[in-house]
């Protein structure tokens, strides 16, 4: 059976690698993405996977974003991964009202907004598997991310209410946390800070998007019907709990 898969966040760095990770597995597969029309165009070209554009941080773009993504893979969604996120970086004595809102729309409240329009059709079929991407922040913190930590933590809260909404229904909920990435999204830190970051590492290097990707192939299994609540750590040895 072809599952139908939807990641937000799809077109480029960590939710490009999990989409076609997925496509490559046989699942039926489509993205979202927020504005990069350019990096959505050549992504597709490159793929063939359907991009759809909508802002996950917006209740009614989410909702008319997702109806379209049912009609794109001809069905409704049985495999989400809520990727989408961004940081906008500040130490709180001098971050604005925008900065903490940006963060908490996009990367917190758009598990609702994407979530809500799929979550009954996967409790009357019986089946959904949904992966959240938080961050090793939103556990141990970073200095100038108090916006950002706290909405990846408030990310495995949401994966673990769900999970205990949804276990009886064939639906498993988790939440993956990576550690550092090499994305566009560590684009802005300083090369010293990142050396810094580096030889934190355990394993000495950054991680790249395919050891998230792998990580989401395997929680969204038909046979990983067992493993629901959980927060699986992807950050070579950084900060072991
Ligand atoms: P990138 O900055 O490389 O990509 C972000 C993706 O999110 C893009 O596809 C972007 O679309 C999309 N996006 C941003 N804002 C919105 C929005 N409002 N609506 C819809 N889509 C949006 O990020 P990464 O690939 O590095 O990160 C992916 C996820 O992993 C994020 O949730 C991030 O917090 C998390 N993460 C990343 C780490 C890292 O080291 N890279 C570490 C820990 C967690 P567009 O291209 O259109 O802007």
């Amino acid at each position: 059976m072809t599952r139908k898969a939807f990641v937000t966040g799809g077109n480029r760095g960590i939710g490009a690698a999990i989409a076609i990770t997925l496509k490559q597995a046989g699942f039926a597969t489509a993205v979202n993405y927020g504005g990069n029309d350019a990096a959505a165009q050549r992504f597709s070209e490159e793929t063939g996977i359907a991009t759809i554009k909508f802002d996950v941080g917006n209740a009614e773009a989410s909702a008319a974003g997702m109806q379209r993504a049912a009609e794109v893979l001809d069905g409704p969604i049985e495999v989400l991964v809520n990727n989408a996120g961004i940081a906008r970086d500040s130490f709180l004595h001098k971050m604005s009202a925008e900065q903490w809102h940006d963060v908490m729309n996009v990367d917190l409240s758009g598990l609702f907004h994407v979530t809500r329009p799929v979550i009954e059709a996967m409790r009357a079929n019986g089946f959904g598997r949904i992966v959240n991407i938080a961050s090793v922040n939103g556990r141990a913190g970073q200095m100038g991310q108090t916006n950002y930590a706290a909405a990846k933590a408030g990310v495995h809260g949401f994966t673990k209410a769900l999970a205990l909404e949804s276990a009886f229904k064939g639906i498993t909920v988790n939440t993956i946390a990576p550690g550092y990435i090499s994305t566009e999204m560590l684009q802005d830190v300083p090369e010293k800070t990142l050396q810094k970051i580096i030889a934190g590492i355990p394993v000495g290097r950054l991680g790249d998007v395919k050891d998230i990707a792998r990580a989401v192939l395997f929680l969204v299994a038909d046979e990983a019907g067992f493993i629901t609540g959980s927060e699986l750590s992807v950050n070579g040895g950084q900060h072991m709990y």
